[in-house]
């Protein structure tokens, strides 16, 4: 999508810290860091929330989440443990309005989230 921030960072027209990339995901770092590791995972085609998504992107969604994982453990924190989070809408706090995950790292996390 030609407006879309994250469209943009996938097409490497806005710069960002690329940890991984592959034909079909990205992954940077956060530009606001929430924890000592926040990196974000992206599909390279533009779907604005998980609403969005059908059974057709089954694949990409799994494969988004083993990303995440294989980023995490590139970071050492498969043993530590670490948190992936999708924001869906406004009221679950999204405000990039094109599918991602957070890897979150490095920290201790609390439950339930706020
Ligand atoms: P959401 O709030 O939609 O779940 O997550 C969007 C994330 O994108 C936020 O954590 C925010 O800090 C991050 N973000 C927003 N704009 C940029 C940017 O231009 N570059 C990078 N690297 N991250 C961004
Ligand atoms: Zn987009």
């Amino acid at each position: 999508m030609a407006d879309c921030l994250f469209c943009k960072i996938a097409r490497k027209e806005i710069p960002a810290k690329i940890v991984y990339d592959d034909r079909q995901v990205v992954a940077f770092e956060d530009i606001h860091p929430q924890a000592p590791t926040h990196t974000l995972v992206i599909s390279k085609s533009h779907f604005a929330t998980l609403n969005d998504v059908g059974a057709e992107q089954e694949g990409l969604l799994g494969h988004m989440m083993l990303v995440a994982a294989r980023v995490a453990k590139d970071k050492g924190l498969n043993t530590e443990g670490y948190r992936l989070v999708a924001n869906c809408l406004e009221g679950a706090g999204q405000s990039v309005f094109h599918i991602h995950l957070h890897l979150l790292g490095g920290r201790r996390f609390a439950w339930p989230p706020g």
